[in-house]
C-alpha cells in the first residue's frame, strides 16, 4: 500500500512539475510578444534605419596597412549609430567672456585651455569638416570648461558605492526633434573638460572627448588609439584604427537625421 502512494505520489509530483513548465511556457510567450509589440509601436513612430551618404573625408580614407579597427566594442545608442549627417558639424567652444578682467592669471589659463582643445579639433578635422559657431542653440557639439559630474560606481567585490575623486572629462548626448515638417530626429553633443587639467592632459581629453562626440561610442582597448578606454595618461594621437572604426560606424544605417514616418 506504501509503495502504492509513493508511486502515486511520485506520478502526481511529476504531473504538477509539467503543469507548471507549460504555465511558464505560456506566460514566457506572452511576455515575448507584449515586449515586441511595444518594441514595433516605437519603431513605428521612429524614423526607419538608413545610412547617409559618406562625407568626403572619409571615402578618401584608405588604410593600405589594414591595421585593424575597434568597431566591435561600439554601443548602439536607441536612435542607432551616433552619426552625424550635415557637415560641416558645427561646434560652440566656451571662451572667456571678458578679456579685460581684473584676474589676468584666470584668463590667461582660460586662453591656454581654449588653445589647447582648439589643437584636437583640428586634428579631427582632418577627417570630418568642423566649424565654429558663437550660439550654443546653435552647436550640435557644445564644448564647456567645467567640472564633469562625479559618476557613483558600484564596487560588485565590497558592496560598496565608490565615488572617484576627480574626472577629467565626459561627453553626454541628447535627442531633440527639428521644428521642420515633418520633424527631423537629431541629437546633440556636450563634452565637459575640466579647467583644473594640465595643457597636456586636456589635449588628451579633447581628443579622445571629440572622438565620442563625432561617433565613437565606445573604446579601444590598445593604448596607441585616442580611444584608449583608460585616459589616464594616455597622450596617444588619433590613430589610423581609430579613423578605420570612425569610417565603418558612418557607413551604419542610424534614425538620425531622418523625418519621422
Ligand atoms: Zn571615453
Amino acid at each position: 500500500m506504501q509503495l502504492l502512494t509513493n508511486i502515486l505520489n511520485q506520478k502526481s509530483r511529476k504531473y504538477y512539475f509539467l503543469l507548471g513548465i507549460i504555465w511558464l511556457t505560456i506566460l514566457v510567450v506572452f511576455w515575448t510578444q507584449s515586449v515586441n509589440a511595444q518594441r514595433e509601436d516605437l519603431e513605428k513612430s521612429l524614423p526607419p534605419l538608413r545610412s547617409h551618404s559618406l562625407p568626403l573625408t572619409l571615402i578618401e580614407w584608405q588604410d593600405s596597412k589594414n591595421l585593424g579597427d575597434y568597431f566591435d566594442k561600439i554601443s548602439l545608442s536607441p536612435a542607432g549609430y551616433l552619426i552625424w549627417s550635415q557637415f560641416p558639424i558645427k561646434f560652440y567652444l566656451d571662451r572667456p567672456t571678458n578679456l579685460n578682467t581684473p584676474d589676468a592669471a584666470s584668463t590667461h589659463r582660460f586662453l591656454q585651455w581654449v588653445d589647447t582643445v582648439l589643437k584636437a579639433i583640428t586634428e579631427w578635422q582632418n577627417f570630418l569638416p568642423m566649424v565654429e559657431v558663437k550660439d550654443p542653440q546653435l552647436a550640435d557639439i557644445v564644448i564647456k570648461r567645467t567640472e564633469p559630474p562625479l559618476g557613483v560606481n558600484f564596487d560588485s567585490e565590497t558592496g560598496k558605492l565608490q565615488i572617484p575623486r576627480a574626472r577629467s572629462a565626459q561627453t553626454s548626448y541628447k535627442f531633440y526633434l527639428t521644428q521642420d515638417k515633418p520633424p527631423v530626429l537629431r541629437h546633440r553633443m556636450t563634452i565637459k573638460i575640466s579647467p583644473g587639467l594640465s595643457q597636456l592632459s586636456i589635449l588628451s581629453a579633447s581628443r579622445h572627448e571629440l572622438g565620442h562626440g563625432l561617433g565613437i561610442w565606445g573604446h579601444s582597448d590598445q593604448e596607441t588609439d585616442a580611444l584608449y578606454f583608460s585616459q589616464v595618461r594616455n597622450l596617444s594621437p588619433i590613430s589610423v584604427r581609430d579613423i578605420n572604426t570612425l569610417k565603418k560606424i558612418y557607413q551604419q544605417p542610424t534614425r538620425l537625421g531622418w523625418e519621422l514616418p
